[in-house]
């Protein structure tokens, strides 16, 4: 069985094994959850502090640890943005004269968006914009985490900025009035750093199939609970709306959840969540993958299950308004893949609780459809839908903008009917052709 290689978080606090932790704390030091550096494990790197002199770190530790708000009313606010890629997160810090409590009191920021990907090298300033502040758990104090989106010196949103088009869809009065929850399902996979492979898995071998790792305990079957355990405490404390975790199949993934959140503010929550888990990795020398499918092969992929509802379908009779929602998703099939992530046709295979990516198909309960509708909510004929085809790295403006977007504000036209119809003859007649050769012909003079 493939031998643990997980590293303890040891949050910013490196040499700690000649000292037990009570012993460190009596010295001074707060101490945060710290673990020795097992043996066999190796230790990981923490930061640039020498982690050869304890009194090196420790007094490192005292200052990252340091409540500063006895001394100045300035406060810490780290600038946050998601980057040329459409998945990366850039940050940077700035000091703010006091304590803010909306992102109105912030200053508006720029960077160089030519170092992003974002903007061309003559002409490379690029606008952030605070929209919604969290907590700092890193930093803590009144110290805080904005989350950003970005802009030309004109005002325009450059074309990463998917959040704008997002704070458009939901103040859409028809979507205000229908206030849409979403629930997240983020899956990740971590890595071992430096050979890129499954934390916990043999270094050029595979674990035992998949079957007792999902939700599992024990050293031989969960690998990064600590990674899992330290975000899911970061996420509260940063006031994310995280409303679970759990282990995954395949062995070094996981999974939390954010929701149910109203509107824009899920896509805000998960970015921050994404921001913390990253800065959380980092700290632990593991590296977080967001890969749809990051093992080729009989390994489940990475999702990014959306659940989904609108007062109307929470409401009696809610499970026919959830039916022609999903009519409307049907319609829309292939719009809602292109905006559902990178990759993911990698992960939509029809195998590994998905459907085939060039199917739309849904059900009660059947984890193998596009889009899955609870038990619950059938025998209440009210509740919510689960969209079980986003990615893992796919961007939460884009999805839920887009959600809210075809079952609130789009209308089926005959000519989207038309098309899915004539979509679904060809498949039909493509499935015959496997069997009766003179169909297939027909299927070629058609396409
Ligand atoms: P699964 O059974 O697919 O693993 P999870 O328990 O992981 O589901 O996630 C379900 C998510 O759905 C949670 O984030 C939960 O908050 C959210 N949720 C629950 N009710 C609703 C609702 N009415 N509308 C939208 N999301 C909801
Ligand atoms: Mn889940
Ligand atoms: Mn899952
Ligand atoms: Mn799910």
């Amino acid at each position: 069985m493939a031998q643990a290689v997980v590293p303890a978080m040891q949050c910013q606090v490196g040499a700690v094994r000649a000292r037990p932790a009570a012993a460190a704390a009596a010295a001074g030091g707060r101490v945060w959850g710290v673990r020795r550096t097992g043996r066999g494990t190796s230790g990981f790197r923490v930061m640039a502090v020498s982690t050869e002199t304890t009194g090196v770190v420790t007094r490192m530790e005292q200052l990252l640890n340091m409540d500063t708000t006895p001394f100045t009313d300035k406060i810490i606010a780290e600038y946050i943005w998601v980057g040329g890629t459409g998945i990366d997160l850039r940050s940077k810090s700035r000091t703010i004269s006091k304590p803010v409590e909306d992102p109105s009191e912030l200053p508006k920021w720029n960077y160089d968006g030519s170092s992003t990907g974002q903007a061309p090298g003559e002409d490379s300033e690029v606008i952030l914009y605070p929209q919604a502040i969290f907590k700092d758990p890193f930093r803590g104090g009144n110290n805080i985490l904005v989350m950003c989106d970005t802009y030309t010196p004109a005002g325009e949103p450059i074309p990463t900025n998917k959040r704008n088009r997002a704070a458009q869809v939901f103040s859409d009065p028809k979507v205000v009035s229908q206030v849409p929850w979403f629930g997240i399902e983020q899956e990740y996979t971590l890595l071992q750093r430096d050979v890129n492979w499954p934390l916990g898995w043999p270094v050029g071998g595979y674990p035992g199939p998949q079957g007792p790792y999902y939700c599992a305990v024990g050293s031989d079957k969960s690998f990064g609970r600590d990674i899992s355990d330290a975000h899911y405490k970061a996420c509260l404390y940063a006031g994310i709306n995280i409303s679970g975790t759990n282990g995954e199949v395949m062995p070094g993934q996981w999974e939390y959840q954010v929701g149910p959140s109203v509107g824009i503010e899920a896509g805000d929550h998960i970015w921050i969540s994404r921001y913390i888990l990253e800065r959380i990795t980092e700290q632990a020398g593991v590296v977080l993958t967001l890969d749809p499918k990051p093992i080729q092969g009989d390994w489940n992929g990475a999702g990014c299950h959306t659940n989904y509802s609108t007062k109307s379908m929470r409401e009696d009779g809610g499970f026919e308004v959830i039916k022609k929602a999903i009519l409307n998703l049907s319609l829309r099939h292939d719009l809602h893949i292109s905006a559902y992530g990178e990759g993911n046709e990698r992960r939509l295979t029809g195998l590994h609780e998905t459907a085939s990516i060039d199917n739309f198909s849904w059900g009660v309960a059947n984890r193998g459809c596009s889009i899955r509708v609870g038990r619950d909510t059938e025998a209440k004929g009210k509740g919510y839908l689960e969209d079980r085809r986003p990615a893992s790295n796919m961007d939460p403006y884009v999805v839920t903008a887009l959600l809210a977007e075809t079952t609130i504000l789009w209308e089926p036209t005959l000519e989207a009917e038309v098309l899915a119809a004539k979509k679904l003859a060809l498949k039909f007649l493509e499935n015959h052709a496997a069997f009766h050769s003179p169909v297939n012909i027909l299927v070629e003079h058609h396409t």
